[in-house]
C-alpha cells in the first residue's frame, strides 16, 4: 500500500448564489502505507468531498494532499475508487467492465485476466465474467464495481458508502464475505460511510467527522486492533 498525507486541507465550494460554503476545515490526517482507516460522520459533514480530493477527482482550496510524498493534482495512477452505486456500464459484460481501467491505461488485457478472474472467484462471482449488469442484482454488480477498482492492484482504495445503496441483509452478507478479501490485499484503504457498526467492523482506525464545517474530530478517533493474518 501506500501512504496518504492530508495537510490542513480546506475546500470551499462557490455556490451559485454567489456565496461560499465551507465543506472541509483545516483536516489534517496521515495514513500509513497499508492501514484500513474508515471515516464516520453524518450526511454533509464532507466525507464525499474529502474522498473526492484525495481521489483527484477535484482541487483541494487550500493545504496539500500527498500520495507516497507526490501531491495529488489529478486522478493517480495507484489509487481505485468504489462509489455509493456501481457506476457498471450495462452494455459491457462483467469482464469487460472490469477491464476498463485496465484499458484506460493501454495495458495489456491478457496480462489482467487471471486477475481479474481470481477476483471475481474471491467475490464470488466466478463464472459470472459473460454475464451483463442487468442480469446481476445490486449487491453483485457492487462486488463487480469492486473488482474494477481492484483489477489494476491500485496501492489507495477509496470507497465512498459502497454499500449504502444495499439492503440492509445484502450488506451484512457482503460486509462479512469482503472482510476477509480486504485484510489479503494489503493495499492502503480509505473508507466513507455512515455506518459506526461498518466502520468498527473492517477498519483499523475509526476517525469521526463533524459537521459545519467538515473537521475530523480527533478526540474521537479509535484504533482498533485486530489479528492479521
Ligand atoms: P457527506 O459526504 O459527508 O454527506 P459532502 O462532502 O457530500 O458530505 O458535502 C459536504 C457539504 O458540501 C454539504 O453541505 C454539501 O451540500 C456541500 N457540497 C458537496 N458537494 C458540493 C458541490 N459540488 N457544490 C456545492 N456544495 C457541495
Ligand atoms: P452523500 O451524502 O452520499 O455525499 P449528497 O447527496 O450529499 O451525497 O451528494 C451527492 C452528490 O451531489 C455529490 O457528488 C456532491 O458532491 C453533490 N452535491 C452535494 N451537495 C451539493 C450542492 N449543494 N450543490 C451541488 N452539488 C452538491
Amino acid at each position: 500500500g501506500v501512504s496518504v498525507a492530508i495537510e490542513n486541507v480546506t475546500k470551499i465550494y462557490e455556490l451559485r448564489d454567489g456565496s461560499d460554503l465551507l465543506a472541509l476545515d483545516r483536516v489534517d490526517l496521515a495514513i500509513a502505507p497499508g492501514a484500513f482507516v474508515a471515516i464516520v460522520g453524518p450526511s454533509g459533514c464532507g466525507k464525499s468531498t474529502l474522498l473526492s480530493l484525495v481521489a483527484g477527482l477535484a482541487p483541494v482550496s487550500t493545504g496539500k494532499i500527498l500520495i507516497d510524498g507526490e501531491e495529488v493534482k489529478r486522478p493517480h495512477e495507484k489509487v481505485g475508487v468504489v462509489f455509493q452505486t456501481d457506476l457498471l456500464l450495462y452494455w459491457r459484460t462483467v469482464m469487460d467492465n472490469i477491464m476498463l481501467p485496465v484499458e484506460i491505461k493501454g495495458w495489456r488485457r491478457q496480462d489482467y485476466l487471471p486477475k481479474a478472474e481470481r477476483l471475481l472467484e474471491q467475490v464470488g462471482l466466478a463464472g459470472f465474467a459473460g454475464k451483463y449488469p442487468s442480469e446481476l442484482s445490486g449487491g453483485m454488480r457492487q462486488r463487480v464495481a469492486i473488482c474494477r477498482a481492484l483489477v489494476q492492484e491500485p496501492g489507495l482504495l477509496l470507497m465512498d458508502e459502497p454499500f449504502g445503496a444495499l439492503d440492509a441483509l445484502t450488506r451484512e452478507q457482503m460486509i462479512a464475505d469482503l472482510q476477509a478479501m480486504w485484510l489479503s490485499v494489503g493495499n492502503t484503504v480509505l473508507f466513507i460511510t455512515h455506518s459506526i457498526e461498518e466502520a468498527v467492523f473492517l477498519a483499523d482506525r475509526v476517525l469521526v467527522m463533524s459537521p459545519r464545517p467538515g473537521r475530523i474530530d480527533l478526540d474521537r478517533t479509535i484504533d482498533i486492533e485486530r489479528p492479521r493474518s
